[in-house]
């Protein structure tokens, strides 16, 4: 009820070009998105530094794709979160991976840039995917505890170090034996993902994907 009344004051726009439309991706900018698409899943099994085991993603980190990212993330667009889900959701193989999982947790945001930004841009992508697939969001059990140097603006090693120790686990008997999938809006080295799957790694879960909206 409060979403309607919420449609007439805000009619949701597409994500891409602006315009009014009802599944927040017109048809012609799907055709855009179609192009770019990959939904491609690496596998992290055999790999010892890696504490998931596979990682799912959309897109590459490009075009369009990079363009409505940024504004997501940076310029206050925090609807496209619509956009991406709706995308997700009419792959419906890529979806019975998803719903093989038993709890999605998004990568949190430290209490400063979650107040700066109004919004976590991953935690509003994993709670719409939870409301569409029945699965369980958890936000209470990891945290961010070190307020860092945005990752994106840093290398490679200088990204291992200041993530390090940035994250906190807590209610680990969560996540035991759990398969659990941690949602991110991009992947570049996977530090950040590595951080927060090696506390949920070690507290006892089963299996770990990473979901995230596009690859670079
Ligand atoms: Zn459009």
């Amino acid at each position: 009820m409060l979403n309607k009344k919420l449609d007439i004051i805000f009619p949701p726009v597409c994500g891409v070009c602006g315009r009014i439309d009802r599944n927040s991706l017109c048809n012609k900018c799907n055709i855009q998105l179609k192009n770019q698409e990959v939904f491609g899943i690496d596998n992290y099994i055999d790999d010892y530094e890696k504490y998931y085991d596979e990682h799912l993603y959309i897109f590459m980190y490009s075009g369009v794709v990079r363009k409505i990212l940024i504004d997501y993330k940076f310029n206050d667009c925090s609807f496209i979160y619509k956009t991406f889900t709706n995308f997700i959701l009419k792959n419906e193989k890529f979806v019975e991976n998803i719903k093989s999982y038993d709890i999605i947790i998004p990568v949190p945001l430290s209490k400063k840039r979650k107040k700066e930004r109004g919004y976590n841009q991953s935690e509003l992508i994993a709670k719409e995917i939870c409301r569409l697939t029945n699965l369980k969001l958890n936000t209470k059990s990891l945290k961010k505890i070190k307020n860092i140097t945005e990752q994106s603006t840093l290398n490679k090693e200088k990204r291992e170090t200041n993530i390090k120790d940035a994250y906190c686990l807590k209610f680990p008997s969560t996540v035991v034996n759990k398969k659990v999938l941690i949602i991110d809006d991009v992947y570049t080295t996977g530090s950040t993902v590595n951080e927060c799957s090696k506390l949920i790694k070690n507290a006892g879960s089963k299996q770990i994907g990473i979901l995230t909206i596009a690859k670079d």
